[in-house]
């Protein structure tokens, strides 16, 4: 019997991740769902239609939906895929279920503003509205929560006939896993690897990305698979040169746009050893992201799954995100005020790529003055604002507004998330090249597929494709 693959998401892109198997089983097919991420940035934008309302599948015909990690261009058309009937189980594990919890909450909340925003301007201008309904609202959110079922690392779970779930951990997020279905079909036993997004074998919060079984087919991501990241060390310090150029000896301000989930940590986890140090100057430090302050709560509630030397320095300071000098902003108000202090300060918020989130807020009123800078730590996707400025564009629009570009535009590659190529290609050394029938390249961009095809084949990785969205192989 026919067991199928089909990518509706991160196909040629980076964004949207979402993957069908498709297994015929005693007469019907078995659907399983990996990922149910949201499209962003240029693949929205260029779009003729919203490709986040057409999945390309019935939802009320999947069986499963099993979640790689929280990232919304991961798990952010959950509520959407539920609301649109999707009744089964969702597979995740503890900490992507604790972070899907207040990510889709913000995500809702986004996709009612946004809304009501396009309503406005379409009204304004006299013209109808493209779509007459958000995404999704809030009161999607609570019915998919409800379907989520965990797994922890290591523990193999029956998710349907013959099919059977193994999550390994990949050191992205907190919580992120790789997944292995083992699929028993016929006879026949395929063993399927879903990689969804890799970390780094430097990762300073996280532990290395584990090894796994061998498996036939591999779907990897690719998002750094044409380049090769800066060493740990001298980015610590490359932070701290950051700091002291912009807000000690510069008199202005860094702003960092950080990923809610993962970035958010990792800065606050190394300016909090700074600290410790007594190298950190004094300069007030704000985390203006609600969501990015209930994420590192949760990230404090599951420190078992920080690296071990990570954990041993939870015994001397029990709080690894808090240090003299850092405030949590939550309330508006209090971000607002943020806008009008002309003093130095470096302030973190959301959203990574600049697309949404207080960052725009602060973008708008910080980008036009040459004693401020932007650190940009993270990837972002082509078109996105935070491209933009990374291509050196001399002004952009924030809401409407056409600002000019003089504050600095700054890069450091250490935050990243992402395996690098080397370290993508590092983690598959743990597979006899001959057994694997077939490798998929998804999650990423021409460059990064070229990159990683090419490495991965002096590997000895035969077989190789990089699928179009909706082309379905038979496995
Ligand atoms: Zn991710």
């Amino acid at each position: 019997m026919p067991i199928y693959f089909t990518s509706h998401g991160a196909a040629g892109t980076v964004t949207g991740s979402k993957h069908l198997i498709e297994v015929q089983s005693n007469g019907r097919m078995f659907r399983v769902l990996l990922d149910c991420g949201m499209f962003q940035g240029e693949a929205v934008r260029d779009a003729r239609h919203d490709p986040n309302r057409e999945f390309g599948f019935d939802p009320r015909e999947i069986d499963v939906l099993v979640m790689s990690h929280a990232h919304i261009d991961h798990s952010g058309l959950v509520p959407r895929l539920v609301a649109e009937g999707f009744n089964g189980p969702i597979w995740s594990t503890p900490a992507t279920r604790d972070l899907c919890a207040i990510m889709l909450a913000d995500s809702a909340h986004i996709q009612e503003y946004d809304h009501a925003y396009d309503l406005k301007r379409a009204r304004k201008r006299g013209r109808q509205p493209e779509y007459e309904e958000p995404l999704y609202t809030k009161d999607d959110v609570p019915p998919a929560l409800e379907l989520f079922q965990t797994a922890v690392y290591g523990e193999p779970v029956l998710i349907g006939p013959g099919i059977t779930l193994t999550y390994t951990d990949t050191g992205h997020i907190l919580g992120s896993a790789a997944v292995h279905l083992d699929i028993e079909n016929d006879g026949r036993m395929l063993r399927f690897t879903f990689t969804g997004d890799v970390g780094r074998y430097v990762d300073r919060l996280l532990p290395e990305p584990a090894p796994f079984r061998q498996a036939d087919v591999i779907v990897c991501e690719s998002t750094y698979g044409d380049r090769d990241h800066a060493p740990v060390k001298e980015s610590e310090e490359e932070l701290l040169r950051h700091v002291m150029d912009v807000c000690v000896n510069g008199g202005g301000k860094l702003l960092i746009p950080a990923f809610s989930i993962g970035k958010t940590q990792e800065i606050l986890y190394t300016l909090n050893s700074l600290s410790n140090e007594g190298r950190l100057p004094r300069v007030p430090v704000f985390v203006d992201s609600p969501l990015a302050i209930s994420a590192t709560e949760v990230s404090r509630t599951h420190s078992t799954l920080f690296r071990e030397d990570v954990r041993a320095e939870l015994a001397q300071d029990p709080d690894l995100f808090t240090f003299p000098g850092v405030e949590f902003v939550r309330s508006p108000d209090r971000s607002k005020q943020l806008n009008g202090v002309k003093q130095p300060a470096i302030i973190i918020a959301a959203s990574g790529m600049m697309e949404a989130g207080r960052i725009r807020h602060h973008l708008r009123n910080e980008l036009d003055d040459r004693a401020n800078a932007v650190l940009v730590v993270g990837f972002c996707a082509p078109g996105t604002l935070g491209a933009q400025l990374i291509e050196g564009a001399a002004e952009v629009n924030i809401f409407g507004d056409i600002i000019p570009v003089r504050a600095r535009i700054l890069r450091m590659d250490f935050y990243s998330a992402h395996a690098d190529r080397g370290e993508l290609v590092r983690y598959l050394e743990c597979q006899e090249t001959s057994k694997v029938h077939r490798t998929f390249l998804v999650h990423g961009v021409e460059r990064g597929f070229a990159g990683l095809r090419e490495r991965l084949t002096a590997q000895g990785f035969a077989n190789i494709t990089v699928p179009k969205r909706g082309q379905r192989f038979e496995l």
